[in-house]
């Protein structure tokens, strides 16, 4: 039996990160609470350090290592947020950090990366099992693995982003949340449960990748190929152990947006909210508009997620 993270260890991640982590704002559009005949409030954890709400799990599991484990450093698989929080922690807490990333990955997030301090190991993303690399390296170097989703620790930091939006906002009826490997959903239940407890909750997938919505129908994780869509935040192949439990017990349900539905979004936080948003980061605007015939008149909070892109990116995919 795998033993949880309930909402106590939510608390204690919000004080592990409490002087180290911001604490977004909570932003509102009257446009937006016009077009869904609702009152929307927008978590903002674009704002967040790094740029995306990884920093607080990566945070929360790095502050918990004993003296030996900070001694002998951590090591991580990710391209993307994940890499950048457990770098940019790691640095803050004196702990050597060794990531393990595809040897294709933007240059904007490699240069991140070791901007914060990281060593980066590279792989081919084609060949090689990139988490049997990152167990390797934490066998021969006595290196503790902080995979980007499927710990406690992660799911109780990333639940403190909810547990704030909630703090300052509810009574909600419903909260949207973007959803890859399920570590900002699963945290997010935590707190939802805990705080608000007739709020509907849903994850938001990329239609490409609707593994979770499959898992959370069929009751059993479903695995799939790498999808191709623009929201590489959610370019998972499947959920966690620990997060697959909580979200199966906790969640309403999982809808799924189009890449189209995303860019849309994308335009409209940066016209009318003046905000720079990740494809990732949408998730939850767009399946709010998609079901907003079941709003009307409610409280809805929408966690963005992140605002990393490449500028390059930023501007093409808004040009299509
Ligand atoms: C990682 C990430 C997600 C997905 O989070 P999970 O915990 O893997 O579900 C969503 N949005 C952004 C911006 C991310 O970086």
């Amino acid at each position: 039996m795998l033993k949880l993270p309930d909402f106590d260890d939510v608390c204690a991640a919000a004080g592990r990160l409490d002087g180290h982590a911001h604490r977004t704002p909570v932003m509102t559009s009257r446009t937006v609470n016009q077009e869904l005949g609702a009152e929307v409030f927008f978590k903002c954890e674009n704002l967040q350090r790094m740029g995306a709400f990884k920093f607080r799990g990566a945070f929360n599991a790095l502050s918990k290592f004993d003296q030996k484990q900070r001694n002998a450093g951590v090591v991580t698989f990710s391209s993307g947020n994940h890499a950048q929080a457990i770098a940019l922690s790691a640095r803050l807490l004196g702990i050597p950090a060794t990531i393990v990333m595809p040897h294709d990955a933007p240059a904007s997030k490699v240069a991140a990366t070791r901007g914060y301090g990281g060593k980066i190991v590279s792989y081919d993303r084609y060949q090689d099992d990139r988490e049997q690399i990152g167990r390797d390296l934490a066998d021969k170097h006595g290196l503790t693995l902080i995979p980007p989703y499927d710990h406690p620790d992660v799911i109780a930091g990333q639940g403190t982003a909810a547990k704030e939006l909630l703090e300052e906002v509810a009574p909600l009826d419903a909260l949207f949340v973007s959803l890859g490997g399920g570590g900002l959903l699963a945290g997010s239940a935590l707190a939802t449960r805990a705080l608000a407890l007739d709020c509907k909750l849903y994850g938001v997938e990329p239609e490409a990748g609707n593994d979770g919505q499959q898992s959370f129908r069929s009751g059993a994780i479903v695995h799939i190929e790498t999808p191709k869509t623009i929201a590489d935040g959610a370019q998972t192949q499947h959920l966690g152990n620990y997060t697959f439990a909580i979200i199966k017990r906790d969640v309403d349900d999982i809808l799924t947006v189009s890449d189209e539905q995303l860019i849309e979004c994308m335009r409209f936080f940066a016209s009318r909210m003046k905000m720079v948003v990740e494809p990732t980061g949408c998730l939850g605007l767009a399946a709010a508009r998609k079901i907003k015939a079941d709003l009307k008149g409610q409280r809805v909070g929408v966690l963005i997620s992140g605002g990393n892109v490449d500028l390059d990116r930023y501007c093409s995919l808004l040009r299509t």
